[in-house]
């Protein structure tokens, strides 16, 4: 078994989600007390978001370039970033260290096209839903068509995950809000919906959603085991 590195603290409620659910998918592929051999290098998340919401994508990037270092000294053998919008800093990482480096958007992208969908909604924090970075590279290397919700629901969804989730707060209000941005998207043709924000799993599943969630932080932890865990190692 290979050993994971991962980049958290981003925040840590969803940071904590990744940890059960890897050692979980281990647990269950290999059985008995089997768990998975990780490195976590947990960042301190006020500092991050006061640079993401300054842009400052420069300093953001040198924080998590110097927290991915870490992880190649201390014997990862591959990272994860357990955030999406943080893979806005990806192609820096690739560079600073010698690492692969399991992209969230590939594995999402992987999962949705395996479900023969082709249109999406795309919710998440106004840096994922906004900036080129993650709707470019669905469309341009997936060939996906992307859908972003309208810029008062973009909003509204920012602030429940800097507000709330990222404090551990559900609110049933903010659930409600969030899941009617789906069915309104579908409504607008979307076949499927990427939950792009790692705390978004904090919802819950919704019965009465009409299209496929896409939960990219069940995606991106199924897929580091499955990296972890692949023959030859
Ligand atoms: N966990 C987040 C994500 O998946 C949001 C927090 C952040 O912007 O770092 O994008």
């Amino acid at each position: 078994m290979k050993t994971l590195g991962l980049i958290g603290g981003m925040s840590w409620e969803s940071t904590a989600h990744y940890y059960a659910r890897i050692n979980q998918l281990v647990a269950g592929r290999l059985g008995g007390l089997h768990s998975a051999r990780l490195l976590l290098y947990s960042v301190e998340f006020d500092e991050l978001q006061k640079m993401q919401h300054a842009d400052d994508w420069a300093g953001a990037a040198r924080l998590l370039v110097d927290a991915a270092q870490r992880l190649e000294r201390a014997g990862a053998d591959g990272l994860v970033i357990c955030a999406n919008s943080m893979h806005i800093v990806a192609p820096q990482l690739e560079q600073a260290v010698r690492l692969p480096l399991i992209h969230i958007v590939d594995v999402t992208a992987q999962a949705v096209k395996q479900q023969g969908i082709r249109t999406l909604a795309l919710l998440g924090t106004r840096f994922t839903m906004e900036k080129a970075f993650y709707r470019q590279r669905l469309e341009q290397r997936h060939g996906l068509r992307v859908l972003v919700p309208e810029e008062a629901e973009r909003i509204a969804l920012h602030r429940s995950i800097f507000a709330e989730l990222c404090r551990g707060e559900v609110r049933p209000a903010s659930r409600q809000a969030f899941f009617a941005v789906i069915a309104r998207l579908a409504a607008a043709g979307a076949e499927g919906a990427i939950l792009g924000c790692t705390e978004f799993t904090l919802f819950g599943a919704d019965r009465g959603a009409r299209i496929p969630l896409f939960d990219t932080t069940e995606i991106h932890a199924r897929a580091a085991v499955e990296w972890a865990l692949a023959a030859g190692d």
